[in-house]
């Protein structure tokens, strides 16, 4: 049966809503900071059905979809609040699920603030509608209740395509070509599928339960995952596209870390973040000794970066037991790239701030630890191209700050396995891989996306890349 769509209500319905619109949003609880201090358990409990209902209740059903048109894989958003609105969770959920496959995650992780919500109409006058709050309550609705609405498969093609990499890119690619008919092999170099998502975000932003749901519910549409197989080293690229697969997908991120490149980075209990992360939260070491994989932890920890991975570092820090956190950031507040909302979180967990410097080198206690590390105070010049100011160093600013673990945060780029393993794939100066807006790369019947193509960016950017190439990879195997 086909649905036909409610046209709305007017504008002048809507002048009127803008009139007695409630500018509040309802908060979200969470657990008190000084006992999240000491657990990895979620931070942020979520919605109950009231709050939920009381938070749908103040969106005004805007003619002009702007929440719609901020999203950036354009999910009907004032049709599921609608839904909502009228006590229909599983319509809301199916709306959802029609863009996109991961909701519990996308509605835990991903900067509304910046998209959907900063869009949102309210936002002028007051706090926008919480459209992140209200997709995690639908998702974590269907999951309690364990329904599972699956979206109509299409008859197969008889077309085979390869997913190299399960993080989110690949995940969306593999239910979209799942759902159009195609058989869909998704390789992972690791044991486990989900990509950042299991190996980068901590468990108290993104408990594991909630990734491995949604990558059952992409196994569920058909997707058959191979785990610890890592092509580059397993199969080629050549190889997948020279036995059963007409196309490929490769959505491998972006996890190798970048380095300061200064005296002293090499010694002991200096981290990077991504070293530091897989061990907390894929090897589970913050249950060590009933999980195998330690984690060493000092007293006195400094954070290099001012990114999600520097708070998910800082956070994770002072979780394991460090006594003081400093995130040293070499600009100031206003230009951190990390979420406000983790930003606020991290400093009510009692996470100190240092602005506007940066390490120079680091010193050791003798035994080849670290024990201090020297610094230069910055200033802000003119903007770089990214539009940031530029930090510049004060000179005869230099200072030193007692630390014995430091984690460097500093930004990732590709592993270059795959490009090294297939000359003739285009890459640029920073390794990613080339690819045209609909994520066509320079060889014949593979396409990209995610962080392997962005350098890293976002879950619903790699998402929305992932969307694109999908469409036009059906495209192609279509004709
Ligand atoms: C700690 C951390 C916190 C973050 N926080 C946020 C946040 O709050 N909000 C947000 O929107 N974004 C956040 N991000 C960024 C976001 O997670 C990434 O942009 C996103 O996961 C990229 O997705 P992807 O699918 O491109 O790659 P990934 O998630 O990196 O997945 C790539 C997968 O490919 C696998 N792989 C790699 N090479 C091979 C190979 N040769 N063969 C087979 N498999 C391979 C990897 O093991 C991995 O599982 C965060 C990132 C990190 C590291
Ligand atoms: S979420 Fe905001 S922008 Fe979207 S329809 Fe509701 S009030 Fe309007």
């Amino acid at each position: 049966m086909t649905e036909t769509k409610d046209p709305g209500p007017s504008r002048e319905e809507t002048e009127k809503k803008k009139g007695r619109m409630n500018l509040n949003r309802v908060e979200m609880p969470k657990q008190e900071p000084e006992d999240r201090r000491r657990n990895f358990d979620e931070v942020a409990t979520g919605y109950t059905y009231e709050m939920a209902m009381e938070e749908a209740s103040r969106c005004i059903q805007c003619k002009k979809r702007n929440c719609q048109q901020g999203c950036p894989v354009n999910i009907d958003i004032p049709d599921f609040i609608k839904h909502l609105q009228d006590g229909n969770i599983e319509a809301a959920s199916r709306v959802l699920k029609a863009k996109t496959s991961l909701p519990g995650i996308c509605g835990r992780v991903c900067p509304q603030e910046l998209q959907c919500e900063n869009s949102c109409t309210l936002n002028k006058k007051g706090a926008p509608v919480a459209i992140g709050r209200l997709e995690r309550f639908i998702a974590d609705w269907e999951r309690s209740q364990g329904a599972v609405s699956t979206p109509e498969i299409a008859p197969s093609t008889g077309k085979c395509v390869a997913v190299v990499g399960t993080g989110p890119s690949g995940l969306t690619v593999a239910s979209d070509l799942a759902i159009r008919g195609h058989q869909v092999t998704m390789f992972e170099a690791l044991h486990v599928a989900g990509g950042v998502l299991m190996y980068g975000i901590p468990e108290f932003r993104l408990p594991k339960e909630i990734v491995q749901r949604e990558v059952q519910y992409v196994a569920s549409l058909g997707v058959d995952i191979q785990l610890d197989t890592v092509i580059g080293i397993n199969y080629s690229l050549d190889e997948l596209l020279n036995t059963k697969y007409h196309a490929v997908y490769l959505a491998t991120g972006a996890g190798l870390p970048q380095f300061l490149r200064v005296p002293g980075e090499n010694l002991n209990m200096v981290y990077s973040a991504n070293e530091f992360l897989t061990r907390t939260n894929l090897m589970k070491a913050y249950l060590y000794p009933e999980y195998a994989t330690p984690v060493k932890m000092g007293k006195k920890v400094a954070v290099i970066g001012g990114g999600n991975v520097a708070m998910d570092s800082a956070r994770c820090a002072v979780r394991l037991g460090a006594q003081e956190v400093y995130v040293v950031y070499r600009r100031t507040r206003q230009e951190m790239p990390a979420r406000l909302e983790e930003v606020e979180n991290a400093e009510e967990e009692g996470i100190h701030f240092h602005f506007l410097c940066n390490p120079t080198g680091f010193i050791s206690d003798g035994r080849n630890n670290v024990s201090a590390m020297e610094l230069i105070r910055m200033k802000l010049g003119e903007p770089d191209a990214s539009g940031r100011r530029r930090p510049v160093p004060i000179e005869g600013s230099e200072y030193t700050m007692d630390v014995d673990t430091v984690i460097v945060s500093l930004g990732t780029s590709p592993n270059p396995l795959i490009s090294s393993t297939t000359p003739d794939l285009e890459t640029s100066r920073w390794g990613t891989v080339v690819t045209d807006e609909r994520g066509k790369t320079s060889k014949a019947r593979v396409w990209a996306g995610g962080d392997i193509v962005s350098g890293g960016a976002t879950v619903i950017s790699a998402m929305g890349e992932g969307r694109r190439a999908a469409s036009a990879m059906h495209e192609f195997l279509s004709q």
